[in-house]
């Protein structure tokens, strides 16, 4: 499981995750108008189940070029222990509903949750997949996080290699708001903003030049992955413990 790319190149991936949500709308177009108009190259981890809900929205990711599409799951769930076939179905689940849509997907994978099983190495590989969490995560998904705050967590949290996650789903209330001071904050930092597998390149070309393809996580060419920041749920916000939307 990578959190971050190499702390080598000062690119930074701001990236948004669509998990499965009944709230209305289920999709902010604001963040996306934005993203096109600044022509910010970035990554949306979406879920089956909401790519299958909100084909419009969708349909309108898909559209610009210079997005590209991962892996967010199927119906969302959390990836129990000892249980990997579920895992894997989630997955190829999630997978097989946004090809179905029609969508060119790349081969990462945001676990729902974060979650990070011990099973979850064996079950990406087996998916042909890189399973990749965040270490900047500033909670847009609690109401009560006011945008000027979100836009502090990014841009004093990230660094080089980091892996911002935010969410395009409607439940990343103030996350319109604050993504001009985000994007501002980073480029003012220095930081060149990039696509999930720009910033994952070294490491996954690497696994990827293996024969065996059974190199151990820790190989010396794989950055150290670490717990998701704070260990809080991004999903679902630091002070919640409900169930999944
Ligand atoms: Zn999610």
């Amino acid at each position: 499981m990578l959190a971050h790319g190499p702390r080598t190149e000062p690119v930074v991936a701001v990236t948004f995750d669509a998990c499965p949500t009944t709230r209305s709308p289920g999709f902010a177009p604001e963040i996306v108008d934005l993203l096109e108009r600044e022509k910010v190259p970035t990554t949306f981890f979406v879920s089956g189940r909401w790519a299958e809900t909100h084909p419009e929205a969708f349909a309108r990711i898909r559209g610009v070029a210079f997005f590209e599409i991962a892996l967010h799951g199927h119906r969302h769930r959390h990836l129990v222990p000892g249980a990997p076939e579920a895992m894997l179905a989630e997955i190829e689940q999630g997978r097989d509903a946004l090809r179905g849509l029609g969508a060119e997907v790349v081969p990462i994978f945001r676990p729902p949750y974060g979650d990070s099983p011990p099973e979850l190495a064996e079950v990406a590989r087996r998916a042909g997949v890189t399973a990749l969490t965040w270490d900047v995560a500033p909670g847009d998904p609690d109401p009560r996080v006011a945008p000027a705050t979100i836009q502090r967590g990014v841009t004093s949290g990230a660094q080089a290699g980091s892996v911002v996650v935010l969410h395009v789903n409607g439940r990343g209330i103030s996350t319109p708001k604050a993504l001009p001071g985000v994007l501002a904050g980073l480029r003012a930092r220095g930081l060149r903003l990039a696509r999930a597998s720009e910033v994952l390149a070294p490491c996954t070309t690497s696994a990827g030049a293996s024969d065996d393809r059974a190199a151990p996580s820790g190989s010396p060419a794989a950055p150290v992955a670490t717990p998701p920041a704070g260990g809080t749920d991004p999903a679902r916000g630091p002070s919640s413990r409900s169930a999944p939307p």
